[in-house]
């Protein structure tokens, strides 16, 4: 897609890291003007610098916490008055969270929904407002799950999370579609990424959630499948406007499995 996204600017959130480096890294390469949005200030700059190296005109890195409703209104309000309105936003952050229903405690609840769920509205509300206010289109991509649709024991709260994120994105690419702003819904298997080590395993102590996370890691590893293949993935949903995207052979396969 070289220059395909020339002279756009394409925000995406949870750029410090894994799938969301990867994509404002392929938006980069596309030429796009990217703002790399984290909680991890370090790696929000680094993808923004790299990016600027691997062909973005412009980058920044921005700190916030996607869960925090005023922190991403002014997020919104810098960007609108420093950089612009923004062309594709990629609703990327994320945090894992395995365990059983009963082991699973309100409070785990509510972090993985406040960042997962929470996140990705405030996103959409905020930025998708802007983009409709402005008139000229735009795009939405929300990174749910292959876990959307495919029911775990092991994962009732993700997975709970990334099916609201999955519905919210069809509802909103109805609601948005006569405005010409797309909204995709990306649905990844196993990717190896840094998402395991900062998945909490309810139920476990400090010293079996680390014994897991290496677990996880391992056989996440095994899969094999690199965040650049996403990445190039969510380039094309944009690009073709798609709807749902499966994407790694297993998130497929229990994607056609759920139709
Ligand atoms: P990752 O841990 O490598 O990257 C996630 C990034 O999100 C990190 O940089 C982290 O700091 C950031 N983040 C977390 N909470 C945040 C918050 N509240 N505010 C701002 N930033 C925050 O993991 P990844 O695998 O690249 O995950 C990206 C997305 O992909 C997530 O939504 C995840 O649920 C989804 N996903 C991952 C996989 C997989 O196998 N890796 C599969 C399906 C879906």
């Amino acid at each position: 897609y070289a220059d395909r996204f020339g002279g756009q600017l394409v925000l995406v959130t949870g750029a410090a890291s894994g799938i969301g480096r990867a994509t404002a890294f392929a938006f980069a390469e596309a030429g796009a003007r990217i703002v790399a949005v984290d909680r991890d200030a370090e790696g929000a700059t680094r993808t923004a610098e790299m990016s600027r190296l691997i062909g973005a005109p412009e980058a920044w890195g921005e700190t916030v916490d996607v869960s925090d409703e005023q922190a991403m209104e002014k997020l919104a309000e810098k960007v609108a008055t420093e950089y612009g309105v923004v062309d594709v936003l990629v609703n990327n952050a994320g945090i894992g969270l395995s365990g059983s229903f009963f082991d699973t405690t309100a409070e785990d609840w509510k972090k993985v929904l406040d960042v997962n769920l929470w996140g990705v509205i405030h996103g959409c509300r905020i930025f998708g407002k802007q983009m409709a206010e402005r008139g000229q289109g735009g795009h939405i991509v929300n990174t749910a799950s292959a876990a959307a649709y495919q029911p775990s024991r092991a994962l009732p709260a993700y997975s709970t999370s990334k099916a609201a994120v999955l519905m919210l994105s069809e509802c909103l690419r109805a609601e948005l579609a006569g405005q010409g702003i797309g909204v995709s819904a990306i649905c990844p298997g196993l990717v190896n990424t840094n998402i395991t080590s900062t998945t909490h395993f309810a139920g476990t102590d400090a010293q079996e959630e680390k014994r897991l996370q290496k677990k996880t890691s391992r056989l996440y590893g095994l899969r094999n499948f690199p965040p650049e293949k996403v990445a190039s993935a969510i380039l094309r949903a944009v690009v073709k406007n798609q709807a749902v995207v499966p994407v790694t052979p297993e998130a497929r396969g229990a994607h056609l499995m759920s139709r």
